[in-house]
């Protein structure tokens, strides 16, 4: 497994949106291993990761699942992996503070729905369907919005999303 260079912002990689996988290959496989290391072996490890993020314009993601996710459904050493996964259902909110590895050295509270259901395919290509609230809820829906162009806070106001983006770090 390998320890791959994380995307910043302004790489056109992360706005310009992905292709949807039609066969899950090795190769992907081999990528979504990759993905789970980075996430969990980078300078600053993450608790999520879009295939964007890592330079691959496809619809993968991959999130550390917290304590009390159950079962074994869509995960692979661990963490919980979604192929084409698509947003069904969103209810509640919740404001939660996030960051992001692509956007080093800023954070700001973002309102999302609380609980998702949340479609998909899993590492060996099986459709899973994950109904998921709290801190997995959050990820895949920050993660879920890489896949589209978007970053956390796209969810601001435009003054607040101004500021931030002026405070990225650039080193
Ligand atoms: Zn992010």
């Amino acid at each position: 497994m390998h320890l791959l260079p994380v995307v910043k912002h302004g790489d056109s990689v992360l706005t310009d949106g992905v292709e949807q996988i039609g066969e899950v290959t090795d190769e992907i496989r081999n990528l979504i291993d990759d993905m789970i290391y980075t996430m969990r072996n980078g300078k600053t490890p993450a608790v999520g990761l879009a295939a964007p993020q890592i330079g691959r314009a496809i619809a993968v993601i991959v999130a550390e699942p917290p304590p009390e996710y159950e079962g074994e459904e869509a995960t692979r050493d661990g963490a919980v992996v979604l192929i084409n996964p698509e947003i069904v259902y969103g209810a509640g909110a919740t404001v939660v503070e996030e960051g992001c590895l692509s956007c080093p050295g800023i954070t700001a509270d973002v309102q999302r729905p609380a609980k998702i259901i949340i479609k998909g395919l899993d590492s060996d290509g099986r459709p899973v369907k994950l109904e998921v609230e709290g801190a997995l809820a959050r990820i895949f829906q920050h993660e879920v919005d890489h896949l589209n162009g978007k970053f956390f806070f796209d969810h601001l106001n435009p003054i607040k999303r101004q500021l931030l983006k002026s405070r990225i770090r650039r080193t």
